[in-house]
């Protein structure tokens, strides 16, 4: 197990060279698993662990996701890990209710590479990653944000409390919509019927062939998008990325995944977690961590969710590095660390001083939540102040003073509705496909 740094699946390929011994199982479309019963349809993503498929169970007939990992020893048993933990995640939640991802079934495969673990997961949509991107890093509207952040409470609050599992890696790749974005690639809704066997005409090829395809494929859509881009700038409708996307009709539940890193709060295996741009100040300190991380990682991404980018982008500089820039990135928002904890940690003494002062990074400057968010995002005073009041609390440096999931799915700020913005947000939109529309006519009669 390893704190994973970033999840590849939004980048690119995971790569062909981690298809060989102990590596990645090399998968085809209709390929079958586990004695005939599950039948792969299409790559949904992969990570450093694992390819994931979107799969065919026959003797359900429903769609599921196929993790396949990696056939290495340290793989294999990060799988026995997470599969232990995703059983008792299924155990407690019969009705899966919880936010949280589900797991159907588990097995072995074996091929080329090795033995692979394989778990049979719920068939879940698009990451929070490909949501943001999708909204062109524009930040969603509040009322999407509340929703999204409803059902991420849930989720930790049954982690929490229930189970006594900190999740340790939460961020956007790993939490998942219930539903894909574009109803094309959701196996039901686009109506195509699942493949049950072997495309005719597959080259035998396998992996190596179908990077070769994708990169040709992957050349033509970016010379498609430079067309169309060109296009738009010159007035034309294609691919306008000014416009501004509508999430209306996209449902905004979503479940927690990937739980390769989880562990039971009074079983942990290491100090190092959580990935950098999520990461809590007492895991930079190693001062120790409770449950209260997952809390701190939860406010990074519904800042990042409403405003489109990340809370704290940390980076090591002329004479300092990432950890103690991240440090002052923190306090510059959130105010001055209290002395205690700053200098309370095993490696404290790397960063602050023994007056509680960061040791190369002098000169901070301050801007709360609130002002930083009206001024660099244009939040309205109010949505501002509303939303730092509900952010703040979780971005406590005193991780037990953080509320739990389920204080804080008590807050006033996720009951409230933003009842203007909607009003304003739809007639913009309105507008914009009027335009569109007009455009699109003085195009079709040219
Ligand atoms: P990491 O490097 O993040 O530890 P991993 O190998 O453990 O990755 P996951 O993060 O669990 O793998 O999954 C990789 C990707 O597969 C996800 O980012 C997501 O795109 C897709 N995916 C995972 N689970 C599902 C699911 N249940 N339904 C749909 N897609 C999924
Ligand atoms: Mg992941």
């Amino acid at each position: 197990m390893s704190c994973s740094s970033s999840s590849g699946s939004e980048e690119e390929e995971e790569g062909v060279d981690s298809y060989r011994k102990g590596g990645y199982h090399a998968v085809r479309v209709g390929d079958s698993f586990n004695g005939g019963r599950y039948i792969t349809q299409r790559k949904l993503g992969w990570g450093q662990f694992s390819t994931v498929w979107l799969a065919y169970d026959t003797r359900s007939a429903s769609y599921v996701a196929l993790k396949i990992q990696k056939s290495a020893p340290q793989f294999a048993q990060a799988a026995l890990h997470e599969i232990e933990v995703l059983s008792a995640i299924a155990e407690g939640d019969p009705s899966t209710s919880k936010c949280v991802v589900r797991l159907v079934d588990q097995f072995k495969h074996t091929g080329p590479n090795g033995q692979h673990l394989c778990m049979v997961l719920e068939f879940l949509g698009d990451s929070l990653l490909r949501l943001t991107k999708y909204k062109r890093y524009k930040g969603l509207e509040l009322n999407k944000v509340r929703e999204i952040c409803k059902c991420i409470l849930i989720g930790l609050d049954y982690l929490h409390r229930e189970l006594g599992i900190i999740h340790t890696d939460l961020k956007p790749e790993n939490i998942l919509l219930v539903s894909t974005i574009d109803p094309a690639k959701d196996p039901i809704r686009s109506g195509r019927a699942p493949i049950l066997e072997k495309p005719k005409g597959y080259p035998n090829g396998g992996v190596t062939m179908n990077f070769i395809e994708k990169k040709l494929k992957r050349r033509a859509r970016r010379a498609v998008v430079g067309i169309s881009e060109r296009r738009a700038s010159v007035g034309g409708i294609g691919g306008n990325p000014m416009v501004e996307r509508c999430l209306n009709g996209i449902d905004m539940r979503c479940k927690v995944v990937d739980f390769g890193n989880a562990c039971w709060a009074d079983k942990q295996f290491t100090e190092e977690i959580q990935t950098r741009q999520y990461r809590a100040p007492e895991v930079i300190l190693r001062s120790g961590y409770s449950f209260s991380v997952d809390m701190w990682s939860f406010a990074c991404i519904a800042f990042e969710l409403a405003t489109g980018e990340m809370m704290f982008t940390p980076k090591c500089g002329q004479g300092f590095d990432e950890d103690e820039d991240h440090l002052a990135l923190m306090m510059e928002l959130l105010g001055k660390m209290p002395r205690k904890i700053a200098i309370g940690g095993a490696q404290s003494k790397d960063y602050f001083d023994r007056h509680g002062d960061l040791k190369r990074i002098r000169r901070l400057k301050y801007c709360p939540l609130d002002r930083f968010l009206v001024d660099k995002f244009k939040f309205s005073d109010t949505d501002a102040r509303e939303f730092a009041e509900f952010l703040t609390p979780l971005l406590d440096f005193a991780p037990e003073k953080r509320p739990t999931a389920q204080q804080c799915l008590q807050h006033p700020w996720l009951n409230t509705r933003n009842l203007i913005q909607e009003e304003v947000k739809s007639e913009s939109s309105l507008g914009k496909v009027e335009v569109g529309m007009s455009k699109l006519q003085i195009k079709v009669g040219k």
